[in-house]
């Protein structure tokens, strides 16, 4: 599970890092009976960009266990009042754009959740490190490998953890297809297809569409999801790839960024993969083949709840909050002073960047390009 067995090393590391938690106490009755050196606390969290996905992450906090929304950072004043009222978030916990960096003497927070669009996810990230809090930021992690490993220096030098809101790390079917794959339970897997896609409105105001906000099409904002599932599954880092752009329906719209990409991995074991990330249609599944049979999920990416079966059988997994399972799981690591599992933190994030940069690459020359750690 998430926390590493060999806890001494994890606590030498901490300790080394010297990070203090201003954790809010819980009300004793909703103590849990085992006794983790934690119980009874909660990770106040402070989430930065008040849009559409906040707001998922902001209800799920609500039946968080180890983590509570203390914070709110926004640049709509109106939003602040509403979402202040909403969550009973008292004023000197909400900032804006500007004045952010004063959270820095705020006890009451402990973690910055930055859900901005992507483009903006380093500013932010940055800053709330030097304010000395732990970050959580969404996906993609940034919109270019250096800029991650900016992030990532940035936190270092801070002492304070940084990690990635990968919620299907924490999600039952994941999970599982990680260890059918990762243990080899119908052997090698030869062969991946795991592609995601909405059809949605292209407005080139959303910023989805333009380029220094979200730094690319549905392979940054989808794709990631599907490069994640297959390294995670095959437990290897991808050699090489190619990739294609898909055709634009409407060819009179002037858009920055591709409504549609397909590409192909390859992995040391010799598995390959192929997937679409598109804004042209619907698509949410995952299939594996493997020597000895088959796992597939679908839906398989999306919120779920999901569905799958295996060369054996239909699989049957509880279907989760998959946010609030997240921060739980987040929360639980950082209260007890422990770094963060590495499939979460900032260096994963960096690792699925690299991949697509080199996706780009593949598709805009045309090349079979070589991945390099
Ligand atoms: P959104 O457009 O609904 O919200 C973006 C928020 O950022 C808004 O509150 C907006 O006011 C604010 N913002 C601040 N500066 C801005 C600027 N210069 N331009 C535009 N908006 C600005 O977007 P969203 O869907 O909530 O996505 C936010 C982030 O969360 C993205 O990085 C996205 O990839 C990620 N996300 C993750 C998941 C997931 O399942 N993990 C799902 C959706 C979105």
């Amino acid at each position: 599970m998430l926390v590493n067995k060999n806890l001494q090393s994890r606590r030498t590391f901490l300790q080394k890092m010297s990070i203090g938690i201003t954790a809010s106490a819980l009300p004793m009755d909703s103590l849990q009976a085992n006794q983790q050196p934690f119980e009874g606390k909660r990770l106040n969290v402070a989430l930065c960009g008040l849009g559409r996905y906040a707001g998922f992450m902001a209800d799920a906090l609500q039946s968080s266990q180890y983590c509570k929304l203390a914070g709110l950072i926004t640049g709509t004043p109106s939003k602040a009042e509403s979402w202040g009222k909403k969550y009973d978030i008292a004023p000197p916990n909400i900032y804006n754009y500007q004045n952010l960096d004063e959270i820095a003497k705020n006890k009451d927070i402990d973690v910055v959740y930055v859900i901005v669009p992507n483009g903006l996810h380093k500013e932010y990230a940055i800053r709330a490190a030097k304010a000395g809090k732990h970050v959580i930021v969404e996906k993609p992690m940034a919109l270019t490998a250096k800029d991650c490993e900016e992030m990532i220096q940035a936190c270092k030098d801070a002492g304070v953890q940084l990690a990635m809101g990968y919620r299907l790390h924490f999600e039952p079917y994941h999970l599982e297809i990680k260890r059918l794959g990762q243990e080899k339970v119908f052997g090698q897997v030869r062969l991946i297809e795991v592609s995601l896609g909405y059809q949605i409105d292209k407005n080139p105001k959303d910023w989805h569409f333009q380029r220094a906000l979200s730094g690319g099409g549905p392979l940054m904002n989808l794709g990631v999801y599907c490069v994640q599932s297959c390294r995670y599954v095959l437990g290897e880092e991808p050699i090489a790839v190619t990739a294609q752009f898909g055709p634009a329906i409407d060819k009179t719209q002037k858009l920055e960024v591709e409504t549609a990409i397909t590409w192909q991995l390859e992995f040391p074991s010799g598995a390959i993969s192929t997937s679409t990330a598109t804004y042209n249609g619907g698509i949410d599944r995952f299939y594996a083949s493997a020597d000895d049979g088959f796992f597939e999920l679908s839906p398989a990416v999306s919120y779920g709840p999901f569905r799958g079966r295996t060369s054996k059988g239909e699989l049957s997994f509880p279907d989760i909050d998959q946010q609030k399972q997240q921060m739980d799981e987040i929360g639980k690591v950082i209260l007890a002073n422990e770094p963060l599992p590495s499939h979460i933190t900032g260096e994963e994030g960096l690792k699925d960047m690299k991949v697509l940069e080199a996706i780009y690459e593949a598709a805009r020359t045309g090349k079979r390009i070589t991945i390099s750690r």
